[in-house]
């Protein structure tokens, strides 16, 4: 007699938002109670997606990469970017939810970024790393403000936080040089001003992920300017013209990273590349930390999210999968391994976990 072929059950997750008491917790501490009911709507609705819909999408982009189209067949240089179908829809869920718009909107007050943040907590572990170009994007509307460069407050603010997919914008940040990433200070990019008095740059930018970005913020050197970061300035540049053409951009090639594939990293060579002079012409560095303020916190936030959603796997597996007449979960051992991860997690709890 055949017996049938044992199957195990790939993972089921419940609501991200609902089943994650301590979030939860977090929040109601935070924002209160009549907050939270305000803003609960959209987490549970997030928490839904990320837990069933978004967490298919995933699993069926698992093998897709972005591609890079250099040339047409006609020898018309193209430089395309393709980001994979997740992208795609984790760029129309991201304006859909606000994920840069509602810092900037304000709503909440000074819990706007707790809200931001939340949503942030819940869409990253299943949108592969989507939150990178948001984080810089986000970076980049706060750098600008902080310039306080009206004309460019006016041109690029409404689209990094739109929430309007048509009208939406995600910035870059081209810092990174084959001479140096921790040692900005050593780029060789240099800012020529032409006989129009535009401002020109000359360089090859090393690591600049999401290269699909329609603006970038980047550091070059005026001519004439002194070695070291004090003599980088800070650039705003849009990457295409109004027809569709590159701006002096030559994407040279796609890195082949350890990690982080589906992010379209790219080696640019700038050749001209009109830009204009965010602020002051020198100590581009400091410039350009308010950017690197805000990316760093979405790292942190995201960071989190990820042990989130690998353990929330993790328990669900165990949970589910029978070992020794018992399920693993309640074998002691593993049930072991499990605290241990949850603990650093939980040990930064302030509330009393509910029931308990
Ligand atoms: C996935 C990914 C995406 C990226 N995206 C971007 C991007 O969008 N834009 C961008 O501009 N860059 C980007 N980068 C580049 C990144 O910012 C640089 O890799 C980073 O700044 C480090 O620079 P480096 O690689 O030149 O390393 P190095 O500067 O050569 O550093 C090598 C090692 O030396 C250590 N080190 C450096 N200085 C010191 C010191 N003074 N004392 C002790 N130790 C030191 C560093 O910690 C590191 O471990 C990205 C990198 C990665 C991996």
């Amino acid at each position: 007699m055949m017996t049938s072929a044992f199957v195990q059950d790939g993972p089921r997750l419940v609501n991200s938002y609902t089943s994650n008491w301590l979030l939860k917790s977090y929040l109601e501490r935070k924002l209160g109670s009549d907050l939270l009911a305000s803003v609960e709507p959209e987490l549970v609705e997030l928490g839904q997606l990320a837990a069933g819909r978004l967490l298919e999408v995933q699993r069926a982009d698992r093998r897709n990469e972005p591609t890079l189209t250099q040339w047409d067949a006609w020898g018309t240089r193209l430089d395309h970017i393709e980001p994979t179908p997740l992208w795609r829809e984790a760029e129309r869920l991201a304006v859909r939810f606000g994920l840069t718009a509602i810092p900037y909107e304000r709503k909440e007050g000074a819990w706007s970024r707790t809200r931001q943040f939340a949503l942030v907590y819940l869409f990253h572990p299943v949108t592969d790393v989507y939150t990178c170009p948001l984080a810089m994007t986000d970076g980049a509307a706060r750098a600008l403000l902080e310039a306080n460069n009206a004309r460019l407050i006016e041109r690029a603010v409404p689209h990094l936080t739109s929430r309007d997919l048509a009208q939406f914008w995600t910035s870059g940040q081209w810092m990174t040089e084959s001479t140096g990433g921790s040692d900005v200070g050593l780029s060789r990019t240099i800012a020529q001003r032409d006989a129009a008095g535009v401002w020109r740059l000359y360089g090859k930018k090393w690591f600049t992920s999401a290269a699909t970005s329609q603006m970038a913020l980047t550091l070059a050197r005026p001519e004439g300017n002194g070695a070291g970061g004090s003599g980088l300035a800070m650039f705003y540049l849009e990457t295409r013209d109004s027809q569709g053409r590159p701006n002096g951009i030559r994407v040279e090639r796609l890195k082949d990273k350890l990690g982080t594939r589906k992010v379209p990293t790219a080696e640019l060579s700038l050749e001209g590349t009109v830009a204009e002079l965010v602020g002051a012409t020198t100590h581009g560095t400091r410039s350009i930390e308010p950017m690197l303020k805000i990316t760093r916190t979405w790292n942190s936030v995201c960071a989190a999210a990820f042990m989130q959603h690998g353990l929330a796997l993790a328990n669900d597996y165990a949970r589910r999968r029978l070992v020794f007449g018992a399920m693993l979960a309640e074998q002691p051992l593993h049930g072991e391994t499990l605290a241990e991860l949850e603990g650093p997690g939980e040990g930064h709890r302030e509330a009393p976990r509910p029931g308990l």
